[in-house]
């Protein structure tokens, strides 16, 4: 236990690079975004500023949105979420429209990743743009790997390509070892929205 304990600290130690980190949570399980509103809770309180863009629309009705929307009178001009995107449909896509969509929340996204004024950016939802090929992933990587240094951006959703796994700096693949809802159980108010 003291040996691990030492090769801990010694790795702590050897660990002084401060700089912005590119986080992506991807994988079937869940807590991806649920996740990723956290670390936006921490940012806040660390008196950053933090910008959330989430790709797909799912419902407006979140207690995640609600919960932000009032946070936003405690931290004023500090936190800036935009739901933008069409719903996920297991429907046939339309393709232009979901294109023209996606295209939306990338300006808006790609503003913020040239703003060194924002300490933290969430794209949320925004691997579905690539595996639908509405976004160019090179392009993605270009802006990302030009944003400001001290900046941290967390990329939620399923399936991240493996381009984007290897230009990010932490990954986390959610396992799902069991979800209620295989049982039955619908998405939940305060725990799934
Ligand atoms: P969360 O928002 O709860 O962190 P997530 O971002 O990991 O979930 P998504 O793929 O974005 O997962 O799906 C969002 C919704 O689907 C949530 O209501 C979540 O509870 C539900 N969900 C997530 N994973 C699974 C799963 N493995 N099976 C069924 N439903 C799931
Ligand atoms: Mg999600």
């Amino acid at each position: 236990m003291s040996r691990k304990k030492d090769f801990v600290d010694k790795a702590i130690a050897a660990a002084q690079e401060e700089r912005g980190v590119v986080l992506v949570n991807t994988g079937n399980g869940k807590g991806k975004s649920s996740a990723a509103f956290g670390v936006v809770a921490r940012a806040l309180g660390q008196g950053m500023k933090v910008a959330v863009v989430q790709f797909v629309k799912g419902r407006a009705d979140t207690g995640e949105a609600a919960f932000f929307r009032e946070a936003r009178k405690v931290f004023p001009d500090k936190l800036f979420w935009h739901i933008t995107g069409e719903g996920y449909t297991w429907e046939i896509q339309n393709l232009p429209r979901d294109v023209a969509a996606a295209r939306a929340a990338w300006d808006l996204a790609s503003r913020y990743l040239s703003d060194p004024e924002f300490g933290l950016v969430v794209l949320d939802e925004m691997t579905y743009a690539f595996k639908f090929q509405w976004l160019e992933l090179s392009e993605v990587l270009e802006v990302l790997s030009r944003r400001p240094p001290m900046q941290h951006v967390v990329i939620t959703g399923r399936a991240a390509p493996q381009e984007l796994v290897d230009a990010a700096d932490t990954v986390t693949d959610m396992v799902s070892v069991k979800h209620a809802f295989q049982a039955g159980v619908k998405a939940m108010p305060g725990l799934d929205w």
